[in-house]
């Protein structure tokens, strides 16, 4: 107030009071906000909750002229615009959700000069009357949120962000910063040389969420694992359970309703109103379980989000980071849980070579699963693994996850591993057959099911050898080898096949750790060992 008497532009940390009620920044916010004011050029990687908004919002309202933001979450534009006017912030967007008459008083006011902020959809700016009509107006600094949404290495490109290369082109003098949740070393690179950041100042905050517990489960009956999880660790608290497909979403929202919580389902193919009501339900009620595709979530500021449960395993490190991410933005314990099964790997892979897209897109899709199923397979600190991936060192240990609440053990399974391969070996002849896991359990376990006979497959020297190991046991091995590379599933029947590298297994010549998966929940804890 003093300063506004003086008519002295005021300081970021005059705004973060008297504008947004908090009493001081957290992290780098500071130092990022003074560096856009300033004129400089900004990119930050900071997890979500962290609080980027404010990296931009406040240097647009200290800078004379309009913060021009470009963000993909339409969907959520009208309630930040609300939300920006409850705090007395003039804050418009344009995009395609609009009424031309809407778009015309966003534009008047733009112009006069009435708006602190505007929210722009990607798709806009490459429409030549949206650059004429930012520059009858004066542009404070471009804000590009979600900026990995322009990586193609990324999980969630779209193209309309490769044209924010052209910003600085077009505008050189006016300072842009880009903020992103996720980021590997790779993505990080690709913003920076895309968006033509590359005087840009670097804030690379922590990855790390120490109030989330990362858990991975072994698929067994997904929904009443998901249930005893509910049940025993959060009754009654808001959470999201993530599905890979609309049917299961829908199915999954059914069964838990019918178990007596209240869950609501959110897909891209739910009428708009459907999703718009869900998701308002989700923000405002206590104790809803969202039940969605990861077409939910991006943008959603919930504080209390307790767990975020996956029963399909996520396609990428970084698509599960993000989702896990929206658990305890309050910063309270919260749990990010997932089962995970040899389904998966099949379904995943199929689903891969399946895919439209070139070889090389087919490559990048690979090599995310690989990540994200090694860090299911570990038997190191989930978190410790989880943030090297994103180019960040942990200190020892977290105490804080499964695999270090309840350390797996390794174990050489190089001798199942060979009777395993040796017996997709066998079969391999007969490609054009469905002769999936189940059929290959059988085979090693030796029972002469109707199959086997009618194939003549119990003559085969691999008949019989397994009958160490269950049934479990054989497909938690089955499991590992795929997730090693060491086995493949052919996508059009789903029979195993050996890769190259399982020669090296067959002919002896390399090892095989496994991890013992650790017992089915609410079973007797492992003694512990002296
Ligand atoms: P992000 O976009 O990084 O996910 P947000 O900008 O939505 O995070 O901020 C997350 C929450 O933290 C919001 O509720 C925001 O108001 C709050 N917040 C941000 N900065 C501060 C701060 N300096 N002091 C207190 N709360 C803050
Ligand atoms: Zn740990």
């Amino acid at each position: 107030p003093a300063a506004a008497a003086l008519d002295v532009a005021p300081t970021p940390l005059d705004v973060l009071r008297d504008v947004f009620g908090y009493d001081s920044f957290r992290g780098d916010q500071q130092e990022i906000i003074e560096t856009v004011a300033r004129g400089g050029d900004a990119l930050v990687l900071m997890p979500t909750g962290g609080g980027k908004s404010l990296c931009y919002q406040i240097p647009a309202l200290v800078r004379h002229g309009t913060g021009v933001v470009v963000s993909p979450l339409i969907a959520l534009m009208q309630d930040q615009v609300d939300a920006l006017a409850a705090l007395g912030v003039r804050a418009g967007f344009l995009n395609s959700t609009q009424n031309p008459d809407e778009r015309r008083e966003v534009e008047r006011a733009y112009r006069s000069g009435e708006l602190d902020l505007l929210y722009l959809a990607p798709e806009r700016l490459g429409v030549p009357a949206t650059a004429r009509l930012l520059d009858e107006g004066t542009i404070a600094l471009f804000a590009i949120d979600e900026a990995h949404c322009v990586s193609q290495w990324g999980h969630d490109f779209r193209p309309d962000y490769l044209r924010l290369g052209e910003l600085a082109e077009r505008w050189p003098g006016v300072p842009r910063i880009a903020l992103t949740a996720t980021a590997t070393r790779h993505t990080h690179d690709e913003i920076a040389t895309r968006l033509g950041l590359t005087e840009a100042r670097h804030f690379v905050a922590s990855f790390d969420r120490p109030n989330i517990t990362y858990r991975v489960v072994p698929k067994d009956n997904p929904f009443r694992q998901l249930v005893d999880l509910l049940r025993t660790e959060h009754p009654g608290d808001a959470g999201i359970v993530y599905c890979l497909s609309r049917a299961s979403v829908e199915k999954t929202a059914q069964q838990l309703s019918e178990q007596g919580f209240r869950a609501l389902p959110y897909h891209a193919g739910l009428p708009p109103a459907v999703r718009a009501a869900n998701q308002a339900t989700f923000l405002r009620e206590e104790g809803v379980v969202m039940v969605a595709t990861i077409a939910f979530g991006m943008g959603i500021d919930k504080p209390d989000v307790r767990f975020v449960a996956h029963l399909d395993l996520p396609k990428s490190v970084e698509g599960y980071y993000q989702e896990t991410g929206r658990a305890g933005r309050d910063g309270l314990p919260s749990t990010a849980w997932l089962a995970y099964g040899l389904a998966d790997v099949v379904q995943q892979r199929k689903m891969i070579a399946e895919s439209d897209g070139d070889l090389a897109h087919r490559r990048r899709l690979s090599a995310h699963l690989d990540a994200m199923l090694a860090l299911c397979e570990t038997v190191e600190c989930r978190r410790a693994q989880l943030l090297r991936y994103f180019g960040q060192e942990h200190q020892g240990a977290c105490g804080a996850c499964d695999t270090c609440q309840n350390p797996p053990q390794a174990w050489d399974g190089t001798v199942p591993a060979q009777k395993l391969l040796s017996a997709v070996y066998r079969l391999d002849r007969e490609r054009n057959q469905r002769f999936g896991v189940g059929h290959v359990v059988d085979i090693l376990r030796g029972r002469a099911t109707p199959k086997i006979t009618q194939w003549r497959h119990d003559e085969l020297t691999v008949f019989g050898v397994g009958e160490d190991l269950s049934d479990g046991e054989w497909r938690s091995v089955a499991r590992q080898l795929l997730a090693q590379g060491l086995l493949e599933v052919d996508a059009n029947h789903g029979t195993l096949l050996l890769t190259e590298a399982s020669g090296d297994v067959l002919g002896r010549r390399r090892e095989v750790r496994m991890r013992h998966d650790p017992r089915p929940q609410g079973g007797a804890r492992r003694p512990a060992r002296s």
